[in-house]
C-alpha cells in the first residue's frame, strides 16, 4: 500500500469522525450539571433500599430472613427479636421484628432479589443513589439508615413521570 493511499484513507477516517462530531453539536444536550441540577432517574431504578412501615408507623419487617436467604451477595444481616407488647406500643406490625437489619453496600449488586423474596412488602428499592463514601466501612447501612421514616433524602434527583421533585414515597426527616 502506497503512502498516498494511506494518507487518503486516514484523512477520510478523520473527516468521517469530524462529520459525526459536528452533527451532534446542534442537538439537545443530555449533560446535567449535577448536583446543581437534579438528575432524572427512571421509575424502575434500583437505588438504596427502604424498609417500610404501616399506616401507624409500625415496621413491616417480621425478620423472616427470606431476603437474606435470597441475597446472592450475602450482604444482609438480620437479628430477630420478639416484642409481645400490644400493637399500639410495639415497634413492628407483628410481634416479631428485626432488631438489627444491616445491608453492606460494599457487596450489594442491586439485583432486587431481596425485594422479590419479601412476603410482607417490607423492603423495596428507593431512588437514592448518593451512597458514595470515603471509608469502605461506611457502606454498611443499618436500620436507621434504611427505614423510610429515617432515611435522609436528597434533593438532587427527580423521578421520571413524577410531578414532584422527589418520589412521593420518600419522607423527609
Ligand atoms: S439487591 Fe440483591 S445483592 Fe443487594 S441486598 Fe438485595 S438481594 Fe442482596
Ligand atoms: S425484609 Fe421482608 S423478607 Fe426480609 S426479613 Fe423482613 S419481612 Fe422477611
Amino acid at each position: 500500500m502506497s503512502i498516498i493511499t494511506d494518507v487518503l484513507r486516514s484523512s477520510s477516517a478523520i473527516l468521517k469522525g469530524m462529520k459525526r462530531t459536528l452533527s451532534e453539536i446542534p442537538r439537545e444536550k443530555w449533560t446535567v450539571q449535577y448536583p446543581e441540577e437534579p438528575v432524572t432517574v427512571q421509575p424502575r431504578y434500583r437505588g438504596m433500599h427502604l424498609l417500610h412501615v404501616d399506616e401507624a408507623g409500625k415496621e413491616k419487617c417480621v425478620a423472616c430472613y427470606l431476603c437474606a436467604a435470597a441475597c446472592p451477595s450475602d450482604c444482609i444481616y438480620i437479628e430477630a427479636e420478639t416484642d409481645p407488647r400490644p400493637y399500639a406500643d410495639r415497634i413492628g406490625r407483628d410481634e416479631r421484628y428485626a432488631k438489627v437489619y444491616n445491608i453492606d453496600y460494599g457487596r450489594c449488586i442491586f439485583c432486587g432479589f431481596c425485594v422479590e423474596a419479601c412476603p410482607k412488602d417490607a423492603i423495596t428499592h428507593g431512588y437514592n443513589f448518593e451512597i458514595s463514601v470515603y471509608n469502605r466501612a461506611d457502606l454498611l447501612k443499618t436500620k436507621d439508615d434504611l427505614l423510610i421514616t429515617k432515611q435522609k433524602q436528597s434533593k438532587n434527583y427527580r423521578v421520571a413521570l413524577s410531578t414532584e421533585d422527589v418520589d412521593s414515597e420518600f419522607k423527609e426527616v
